[in-house]
């Protein structure tokens, strides 16, 4: 390499990292002033700024988000995109629920798989249930995170369902609005909004029932938090929602890498 393109390499570094360091304490100040606002609203923002936005629909209770981003979007002429995660495992209800929230907003649901080659090999070689033998991170960054880091390359901000009462240990600090510490690149800074972060979960399920919001059946048998069928289970009434996930493993175990960012001090992340 001559020495001016050395010089032209350093001079671009600089301009990325003064880009991203900017946008991110822009962003944190725009996440403080959008902090006490209602998810409608954020929404809103979010959608009104952002025109390649895309919501993370997971099959659960963040269909809520749909119910608002669909009323926001109608009134701004703008049209919602939606896309979830088809790990191959979920719930048949899960699926058919996908289904009903497609059909009841008239909406395209952009569904992911994982590669089917990884899968097969993966599949192959440790069966389909060798989570339980070791723990999910090989499982889950094949049949979510690959996916889902291939939908977020195509888009400049994504919207999803994460709360803070999730899970005190590792949502706790989740704000409405962050540059994405996950999947954000060098040179591809990726926005992401939470529009729920400062709800409960009895706010939301008051908000699903006020709107006569569609939802996934197995809440009303004991699943409070949704995911794949081999590692979710319904939870006890004192027992918190996290505890039906991965439930063989350590708390501090349960990261599977779609909101690695949320770590803190050692804690991990779970979906
Ligand atoms: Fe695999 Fe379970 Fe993770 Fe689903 S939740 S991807 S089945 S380890």
């Amino acid at each position: 390499m001559s020495q001016i393109s050395v010089v032209q390499c350093l001079v671009f570094i600089s301009y990325v990292i003064l880009i991203m360091a900017l946008n991110a304490e822009q962003i944190s100040e725009l996440a403080l002033e959008l902090a006490p606002k209602e998810p409608k609203d954020i929404i809103n923002y979010a959608l009104q700024e952002f025109d390649n936005i895309g919501i993370s629909f997971s099959g659960a209770e963040d269909v809520l988000l749909i119910e608002l981003a669909t009323k926001v979007a109608r009134k701004l002429d703008k049209t919602v995109s939606v896309f979830t995660l088809d790990t191959g495992r979920l719930h048949p209800e899960t699926y058919r629920f996908i289904d009903k929230v497609r059909a009841h907003y008239g909406i395209t649901i952009d569904v992911m798989h994982p590669d089917a080659e990884t899968l097969e090999a993966f599949v192959r070689e440790k069966g389909l249930f060798s989570f339980y033998e070791t723990d999910h991170h090989e499982c889950c960054g094949i049949r979510k995170t690959e996916p889902l880091k291939r939908k977020l390359a195509t888009l400049d901000a994504w919207i999803t369902g994460q709360r803070r009462d999730q899970s005190p240990s590792t949502r706790n600090q989740v704000p409405v609005l962050e540059m994405d510490p996950t999947f954000s690149g060098p040179d591809k800074p990726l926005i992401k909004f939470n529009p729920l972060a400062n709800w409960s979960s009895k706010q939301v399920w008051e908000t699903i029932r006020m709107f006569d919001v569609p939802y996934n059946g197995l809440h009303d048998r004991g699943y409070i938090s949704i995911g794949c069928e081999p590692c979710t289970r319904p939870v006890g009434p004192n027992q918190h929602e996290r505890e039906g996930r991965w439930w063989w493993e350590e708390a501090t175990a349960k990261e599977c890498g779609l909101h690695q960012g949320n770590v803190i001090a050692g804690d991990v992340e779970e979906i």
